[in-house]
């Protein structure tokens, strides 16, 4: 509904404005082309008096008493008194004015339509008593005092206003509208073309929100406009908003899963030391198997729980500048002293490295990557703990000379969950690379990790200063 109203509203807009722009160009052009006629009238006027003119000056007369209306101007001859000499004379108005010595046509308005006039003395020859036989008594009896002036005054009318030339094409009163309810009618089918991506966006929107099917994508052409461009962004949001919703419910699925398995071992357990339990050391046996399993629980629910505290964004993890060398130097010595294999812990970090960091977080990161290096690092082997400035950001390595990581394992090691093929029968949940990139994605940062199977591993984490 509101689509369509969006639809009218477009196509109304438009034609409003189509009327407005035909309109002033209609006006425009009918305003020049009655300025051309009205000139060309009165050129015609100065013309055909002219000419009679001359023609009075060199021959003494008019052919005949047609000749006063000569190409629609009618011609008037008075002597220099403003007597009537020859002519037409049609009104009243013409016979008092006085002569124009302007040079040009003069505008005048009888009977609420608009005239030229223009006035040119006769020189040379005196024609006035060839006239005075032509006319009335009145004339003869005033005889004027400036006989031998004539004046000749042509009178034309100077054509249709702007209304009149409309009035005359009416075709153009009828073919206006007509063109304009065709421009709207254009004008509502291409807005509807228009407007169809946006349809289409809407129309899958709900399908989505009515079906929970978010498989669904809008269609797009190959080469699209604007609006493609937005349906497209809209397949794109619809692309991650899949991807997340499945990954929350593996992730959903997962968590359930791993915190299943300790929980079915602390049930055996129980089952087992109520049981068949026959003295003191199975009964600790048994309980010493729950609390590891509750251990794993715990951690399994804490690190769940920074998870969504950082993708919350609470407040539980403020930032402060740290200089991060002493914690991190701590954190090496204590691995050092728990590590097996006889591994050998080297920390390479400068004395002050600050960094706007939450220590915590911070430091689980560090650890997990100690931890993970310890764990798959190989008998006698190295962890190599490095810290310097790079730019605006402080970048930590942890190199190992351990299993190493297989090439098709490298894009998955950092999902939650995901464990390698080599790690299935360790301690590890598969959260810790997780939390690792999820850390430093919190403080600004980026992770890497450079990999050779058997060779060793060097993962890279930075945060911003
Ligand atoms: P886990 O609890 O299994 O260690 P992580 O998320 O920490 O989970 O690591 C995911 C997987 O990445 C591990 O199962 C392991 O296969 C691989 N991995 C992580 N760190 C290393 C490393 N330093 N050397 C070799 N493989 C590693």
């Amino acid at each position: 509904m509101k689509h369509r109203s969006l639809k009218l509203r477009i196509t109304f807009w438009f034609t409003m404005i189509l009327t407005l722009i035909c309109m002033a160009i209609l006006i425009s052009v009918m305003a020049v082309y009655q300025a051309a006629d009205r000139q060309s009238v009165k050129d015609k006027l100065v013309k055909v008096v002219e000419q009679n003119v001359r023609q009075l000056e060199r021959e003494d007369d008019f052919a005949d008493d047609s000749d006063y209306l000569q190409d629609n101007v009618q011609l008037m001859i008075f002597n220099g008194n403003g007597a009537h000499v020859g002519g037409l004379f049609l009104y009243n108005e013409l016979n008092q004015l006085p002569f124009s010595t302007a040079g040009f046509p003069q505008e005048i308005i009888m009977d609420g339509k608009t005239y030229y006039y223009y006035d040119k003395m006769v020189g040379g020859k005196r024609m006035e008593d060839k006239f005075r036989e032509d006319f009335t008594e009145d004339s003869v009896e005033k005889k004027p005092a400036e006989e031998d002036r004539l004046w000749i005054r042509g009178v034309i009318y100077a054509n249709d206003s702007l209304f009149d030339v409309t009035k005359n094409h009416i075709y153009i009163i009828v073919l206006f509208p007509a063109l304009l309810a065709l421009a709207f009618v254009g004008g509502y089918w291409l807005t509807g073309r228009f407007l169809e991506p946006i349809k289409k966006i809407s129309r899958t929107a709900e399908e989505i929100r009515n079906s929970g099917d978010l498989t669904k994508r809008i269609k797009i052409k190959e080469k699209g406009d604007e609006l493609s461009e937005l349906a497209r962004t809209f397949n794109t949001m619809f692309d991650r908003l899949e991807e997340n919703f499945t990954a929350e419910t593996v992730f959903a699925s997962n968590a359930s899963h791993e915190l299943r398995t300790p929980v079915a071992v602390i049930l055996a357990e129980c089952e087992y030391a109520f049981e068949n339990a026959k003295d003191k050391q199975e009964l600790y046996d048994a309980i010493a198997a729950i609390q590891k399993q509750g251990y794993r629980m715990s951690y399994l629910i804490e690190t769940l729980l920074v998870f969504t505290r950082i993708e919350q964004n609470t407040e539980k993890y403020p930032k402060q500048k740290t200089n991060l060398s002493p914690p991190v130097r701590s954190s090496c010595a204590d691995f050092q002293l728990i590590a097996d294999k006889e591994i050998t812990i080297k920390t390479d970090c400068p004395d002050e490295l600050y960094a706007s960091v939450n220590r915590e977080l911070f430091m689980m990161m560090v650890n997990n990557l100690i931890q993970n290096a310890i764990r798959y690092g190989r008998e006698k082997g190295y962890v190599h703990v490095r810290m310097s400035e790079e730019g605006d950001f402080v970048k930590i390595t942890v190199r190992d000379n351990g299993v190493g990581i297989a090439e098709e394992e490298l894009p998955h090691i950092w999902n939650r969950f995901y464990r390698g093929d080599r790690s299935r029968s360790s301690q590890g949940t598969g959260l810790g690379l997780a939390l690792v990139k999820q850390i430093s994605a919190y403080h600004g940062g980026t992770v890497s990790v450079v990999s050779q199977l058997h060779e060793g591993s060097e993962f890279t984490v930075t945060v911003r200063k």
